[in-house]
């Protein structure tokens, strides 16, 4: 059988991610994964229950069911103070099938040929090959490997041109765990504002952070799209439930291009992530925050015990970047020879060129498998030098 892909799809690669979950070894620890491992809540299990026994589970209107979509507007609007001249309502929100789906749906619907799409590197390696599938061009702004991956003023302006459609802002980061200050959102608004240019922030792991909430830009510039989800703060990875908010105009667009690729998102979803509004969700998600904060502690203090090499994590989500660059070594083979010491960590390099010479690493699994995991690279890292 010959078969030859779409011309779209020719550049799109299997994710860094998954050629390397591929070929890791029975028995290898995963500090590769980018989803908590805690159970779903039970009383979101419970909802969920409730609806398939009393049949509920038809296709819903293709933004959501309008309760689910009021909870979502008043959850953002908390977040912006009364600053915004413009509150999010039911019809400032679509509900997606995770917020993967609305990134694909936002882009599409946002940009396409002749426009520049400016994103954050290193950043979710999803956003270029979207970017691409709309047919728009992808720059970037570097948030440097040398200053610990923080927003850096300078580098940003520099890569705003009159092409600039859209621009992408991801705090707390994957892979950095960084998050970008209010004063530096400020900044990012202030640069913006006048040029015709719209924002989408990616907020997903907003409520996963360890010291203070992460501002959102939506605080301080009206033409954003806010992407968020409950697959991260609630544990919900697999439920598939996300959504994209913002003025009604756009979001008007977005839920034509998502109607097309998945109608609505589960309704099974949807009736469970009703669940998630309430204190009980509240407190659920605080729980796992006290619970990544104490893993980010035991990583951080195994690598400085085993590996004796610098890293950086941040304010937020679940990461740490190793920085492996003295091996001069592209880090996708350091991660690829990793994985003869049975451990799972994902190259830098798969989150653009910042990300180069360092490992992503996951602490959402339990602490001693992060002990273990980190001591497997300590000893891999050795071998290899030895
Ligand atoms: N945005 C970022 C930065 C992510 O890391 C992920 C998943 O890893 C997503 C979006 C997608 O999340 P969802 O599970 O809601 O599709």
């Amino acid at each position: 059988m010959s078969f030859t892909p779409a011309e779209r799809l020719k550049d799109v690669r299997k994710s860094a991610t998954r050629r390397l979950f591929d070929s890791a070894p029975p028995g290898s620890i995963n500090l590769g994964l980018g989803e908590p491992d805690f159970p779903t809540p039970e009383f979101v299990q419970r909802a969920a229950i409730q609806a398939i026994q009393e049949g509920r589970v038809g296709y819903t209107a293709n933004a959501g069911l309008v309760e689910l979509r009021e909870k979502i507007a008043a959850y953002h609007n908390e977040g912006l103070g009364g600053k915004s001249s413009q509150p999010y309502t039911s019809d400032s929100v679509c509900v997606t099938t995770g917020a993967e789906e609305a990134l694909f749906a936002v882009v599409m619907a946002m940009a396409g040929p002749g426009d520049e799409v400016l994103l954050p590197d290193p950043g979710f390696n999803a956003y270029p090959t979207i970017v691409e599938l709309a047919g728009a061009r992808v720059t970037t702004y570097r948030m440097p490997a040398a200053r610990g991956f923080a927003f850096d003023r300078d580098l940003f302006v520099s890569a705003l041109s009159d092409e600039t459609r859209l621009v992408f802002v991801l705090s707390p980061s994957n892979p950095t765990s960084r998050t970008i200050s209010r004063d530096d959102l400020a900044f990012i608004a202030d640069r913006l504002r006048g040029r015709n240019v719209w924002i989408v922030t990616d907020e997903i792991y907003r409520e996963l952070y360890f010291d203070e909430r992460p501002g959102s830009i939506s605080e301080f510039y009206d033409q954003t799209i806010v992407v968020s989800g409950v697959s991260k703060m609630m544990s919900m990875t697999g439920w598939r439930l996300g959504w994209a908010a913002g003025p009604e105009e756009v979001i008007r667009h977005v839920t034509v291009m998502h109607q097309y690729v998945s109608t609505c998102a589960s309704r099974v979803s949807q009736k469970a992530a009703l669940a998630a509004f309430t204190e009980e969700g509240r407190r659920a998600t605080a729980g796992m925050r006290d619970e990544l904060r104490r893993r980010r502690d035991v990583i951080s203090s195994a690598i400085e015990r085993h590996v004796k090499l610098p890293y950086v994590t941040g304010e937020g989500a679940f990461y740490a970047m190793l920085d492996v660059s003295e091996f001069d070594r592209p880090s996708e083979e350091i991660a690829m020879a990793l994985l003869g010491s049975r451990v799972i960590t994902v190259p830098g390099s798969a989150f653009g060129v910042e990300g180069e010479g360092h490992l992503r690493l996951s602490f959402c699994i339990e602490p001693r498998e992060i002990e273990e995991g980190v001591r497997r690279i300590a000893s891999g890292l050795a071998k290899k030098t030895a």
